[in-house]
């Protein structure tokens, strides 16, 4: 998985959501496989790069964590250009983050480019006796807006590696 490794593509994607959904987290799953009780409160942009062979090619994502731009309503333009996919993250044990997805969306779809391949994530699985969000609710959302969707745990490693690996591929095809 080096950094240096020939790659036959290389493209941009993003993590959107409000805060403490779990993003850092879920890139940290996905590009290092490690995951952290505690936030670290980080300002600015980071990314992450992680390769994966589809086919016989080797394609080389890097991914963009806010790093808690978010907090501050601060997202930039630049922060969405050139990004091809991007997860959108809520957290199923709070309802706030499920409502603001629209506003999530309006702003992928002003700032980023119109084919991008948007992935629903509804983070937390793992803590489904707080549950604010059904199931039914991201599935519905996702049909209505013609996303994939899935539940993933970033603390129990479940459908993260789904998730991030549907949109990569999916990205693929497209382009
Ligand atoms: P971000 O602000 O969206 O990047 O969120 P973080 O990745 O920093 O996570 C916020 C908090 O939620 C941290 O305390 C994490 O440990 C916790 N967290 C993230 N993902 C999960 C998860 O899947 N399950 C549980 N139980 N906690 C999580």
């Amino acid at each position: 998985n080096s950094v240096d490794e020939e790659c036959d593509y290389l493209f941009k994607a993003v993590l959107i959501g409000d805060s403490a959904v779990g993003k850092s987290n879920l890139l940290s799953r996905f590009a290092k496989d490690e995951f952290y009780l505690d936030s670290k409160p980080t300002i600015g942009v980071e990314f992450a790069y992680r390769n994966i062979r589809v086919g016989d090619k080797l394609i080389k994502s890097q991914i963009w964590d806010t790093a808690g731009q978010e907090r501050f309503r601060a997202i930039t333009s630049s922060y969405y250009r050139g990004a091809l996919g991007a997860l959108l993250v809520y957290d199923i044990t709070r309802r706030s983050t499920f409502e603001n997805l629209r506003k999530w969306l309006k702003e992928l779809r002003e700032f980023g480019s119109p084919e991008m391949v948007i992935v629903l994530v509804g983070n937390k699985s793992d803590l489904s006796q707080s549950r604010e969000v059904k199931l039914e609710d991201g599935q519905s959302l996702a049909q209505l807006e013609e996303l994939s969707f899935m539940e993933t745990s970033a603390k129990e490693n479940l459908n993260v590696e789904e998730a991030f690996l549907q949109m990569i591929t999916r990205i693929y095809e497209l382009n």
